[in-house]
């Protein structure tokens, strides 16, 4: 596979697909850039050689098509208002196409000269973006001469944009941007090249959107450290007495196989042994600690207890490797954001003694980035859902796109 540090883009058009869905305030500025900080790297990169950088991107989810836009009627959707901070970043105007698929932007990107960046317009104005269309896919692939995929967020989607907009570039041409690209090796490093022990933490309000990557987990980890709300799905499965904590009724089969394969596997599942419970989902109501097989009834765990914290810092400090999807309880609320904070903090000790660290899915990322730790973890991934389905073991659409006919 071509890497972008050893390609020169003197001369090329790089087509570079980005993730800029970045959030606006109602007078359409940006709130939070960090998603276009992420990929400056690989358009400075483009632009340092001598090559020319057309952007492309998905922005919102826009409900009709671009005539719309035009109307006013899907005015915050328009990747216009990404333009002048953009060009702050760069350090140069950024020129704009306000179609990404007209004759307009075919001449604005042929005739574009070296140092020069285009933005186009959003591709969900197109159906055939999340369609996955070909013929739209391949009209986008003439607007480069390279496609470079720098938008791991986007990964696990089959969109024109991402995925078959690679097939009409030859292997030479197309290549994973520094971003994707980190995160590609990163993923890959603590799914198959783990130094033992490696130990996954696990949390979050639902077993349902944790299964997949649970059971995958079972193939990898030493040890799985299971908190949030999903874990009193695991106590009343054992028959333990959970009050009206978060329970999914119809997953508790679910977690008795989960633990037994876990045992069969050999892999140690760490439930919280206490509880944080509150009369109250809020901050305000009655707490105390209890065993989190014996909560009363009318009480509900919303963090992980002292002993747990404990017994769970024992296990991260002791790890090579860890993996992090999901708070230990709800950390939005003061009260029960202490289980979160200290396992965050021995993430990050355990870090600063040489283990990886690896930190994903949109809640962990928020609560290490409030406890201000993120810059004493190894990697912090940007992508929530496309992570999710990598560490679930799938095949991710515009990876594979840029890696099968290229790698041998
Ligand atoms: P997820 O998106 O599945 O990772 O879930 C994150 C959400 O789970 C956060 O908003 C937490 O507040 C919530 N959460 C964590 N622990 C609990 C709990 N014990 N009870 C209810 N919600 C929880």
């Amino acid at each position: 596979m071509v890497h972008i540090e050893s390609f020169n883009f003197k001369n090329f058009r790089a087509l570079i697909r980005v993730d800029f869905n970045v959030p606006l305030n109602e007078k359409f500025e940006i709130t939070d850039d960090t998603r276009i900080q992420a990929s400056l790297p690989t358009i400075n990169k483009v632009l340092k050689d001598g090559g020319a950088a057309i952007i492309m991107t998905h922005f919102g989810r826009p409900k009709s098509n671009l005539q719309s836009v035009k109307l006013g009627a899907e005015e915050k959707y328009s990747t216009r208002h990404l333009v002048p901070h953009l060009s702050k970043l760069l350090g140069r105007e950024v020129l704009f196409a306000d179609d990404c698929g007209s004759e307009n932007a075919y001449k604005m990107a042929k005739t574009i000269k070296a140092g020069e960046v285009l933005l186009l317009e959003n591709t969900r104005f197109y159906e055939e973006e999340t369609k996955g269309d070909v013929e739209f896919a391949q009209m986008l692939a003439t607007l480069g001469d390279v496609y470079i995929n720098d938008a791991f967020g986007s990964a696990h989607r089959a969109h024109a944009s991402t995925t078959q907009v690679a097939d009409s570039f030859s292997s030479d041409k197309k290549m994973f941007g520094y971003l994707m690209d980190a995160e590609v090796s990163n993923a890959e490093k603590v799914l198959h090249q783990s130094e033992k022990p490696f130990t996954a933490i696990v949390g979050g309000a639902k077993v349902s959107d944790k299964i997949l990557i649970l059971e995958n987990l079972l193939n990898i980890a030493n040890d799985v450290i299971i908190g949030g709300g999903m874990a009193y799905t695991f106590f009343k499965a054992q028959g333990g007495q959970i009050g009206k904590s978060l329970v999914e009724e119809d997953k508790l089969d679910l977690a008795i196989s989960l633990l037994a394969k876990a045992k069969e596997k050999g892999v140690n599942i760490h439930l919280p042994v206490d509880s944080i419970v509150a009369d109250n989902f809020s901050n305000d109501a009655n707490i105390k600690t209890t065993d989190s097989n014996k909560i009363e009834d009318g009480w509900m765990g919303l963090d992980i207890g002292p002993r747990a914290i404990e017994a769970f810092s024992q296990v991260i400090l002791k790890s090579k490797t860890i993996l992090w999807n999901g708070p230990m309880g709800v950390f939005e609320m003061t009260n029960f954001s202490k289980g979160t904070e200290t396992i965050a903090k021995k993430v990050a000790e355990a870090t600063g003694h040489g283990a990886f660290s690896l930190i994903g899915g949109g809640d962990s990322v928020a609560a290490i980035n409030q406890f201000k730790l993120n810059d004493q973890v190894s990697f912090i991934s940007t992508g929530g859902g496309a992570m999710l389905e990598y560490f679930e073991g799938k095949k991710l659409p515009g990876i594979e796109a840029i890696k099968l006919d290229s790698e041998v």
